[in-house]
């Protein structure tokens, strides 16, 4: 896997996973009520990112592309 450079804070390494929401709240739902549950889950399955994991900014780059290159200030 390739490392990713933030535009955000300008890290570089591998990106981190992040799921919105919380795993707690959506057993509860879905122990209360199945149909919110479900929409829970594909809210949170849907909104899934790469982030960095610095700074939790959704802005990683391809390390070796061009604009990661000018933040990062080397070539
Ligand atoms: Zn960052």
């Amino acid at each position: 896997m390739e490392n990713k450079a933030c535009t955000n804070c300008g890290f570089v390494g591998r990106p981190k996973k992040y799921t919105r929401g919380s795993l707690v709240r959506e057993i509860i739902l879905w122990l209360l009520a199945v149909v919110p549950g479900i929409f829970y889950s594909v809210w949170r399955i849907s909104t899934r990112y790469e982030g960095c994991p610095e700074c939790g900014a959704p802005l990683m780059i391809p390390e070796n592309s061009p604009i990661a290159r000018k933040i990062l200030g080397g070539d």
